[in-house]
């Protein structure tokens, strides 16, 4: 099956982006959400997470205390590589088994952090959501409760805009309304759903 993977800085509209994909009919594979089921209560990645961790990161009912599990890798790099030896591969496999499951002409995996692990993915095309710095912060600050410094730091801890807009094979430019990113999603679906038969023509 072709994949799409969708990414896009913080605020850039991946989740919006996702929503129209989905109402055309096209499977959603999101790491983030896989990410969060695999940590649920019970899983053995967040067994893994208390052993290596602490068991500070549980709270009471066995669930995972995301502040503190932030708190202790974001300062320590050493750390966040042991977290991410956990997750990682559970991820990747996870989003593989899903994609395996699927029957469509194509789907999009929506990594936020896509071209950091580019190649785990085994994408066929990146589609970046792409929006200027300033209208992501005003979106953000709209959306969550963070001040423009937060935004900003997090902003500054990702990819330069520049840089992810040279990687991406296809853009949608999110400045405008709602309506002119469904055009553009409408089209782009066109063209995946032209790419995905060329493929299964010439396989
Ligand atoms: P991401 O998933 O990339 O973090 P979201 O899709 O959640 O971004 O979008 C961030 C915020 O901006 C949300 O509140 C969303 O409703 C809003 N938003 C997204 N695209 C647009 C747009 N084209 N016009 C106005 N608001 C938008």
């Amino acid at each position: 099956m072709l994949k799409i993977g969708l990414t896009g800085g913080i605020g850039s509209g991946k989740s919006t982006v996702c929503g129209l994909f989905a109402e055309l009919g096209v499977p959603i594979v999101d790491a983030d959400l896989i990410a969060r089921q695999l940590v649920e209560p019970g899983r053995p990645a967040l067994m893994r997470i208390a052993e290596t961790f602490g068991p500070q990161m549980l709270d009471d009912d066995g669930s995972l205390n995301r502040a503190r599990l932030r708190e202790a890798v974001f300062a320590d790099a050493d750390k966040k590589r042991r977290l991410d030896a956990i997750m990682h591969p559970l991820v990747y496999g996870q989003i593989a088994a899903d994609v395996m499951a699927l029957q469509a002409a194509y789907c999009v995996i929506a990594v936020p952090l896509l071209f950091e692990s580019k190649n785990a993915y085994a994408v066929d095309r990146v589609l970046l959501v792409d929006c200027p710095v300033e209208v992501q912060i005003e979106r953000v600050i709209g959306r969550d409760k963070l001040t423009r410094g937060q935004v900003q730091a997090i902003i500054d801890s990702q990819m330069p805009r520049s840089e992810r807009l040279a990687r991406a094979d296809d853009v949608i430019d999110n400045i405008a309304g709602p309506e002119r990113l469904a055009e553009q999603v409408k089209r782009l679906h066109n063209s995946y759903i032209l790419l995905a038969t060329a493929r299964t023509q010439s396989a």
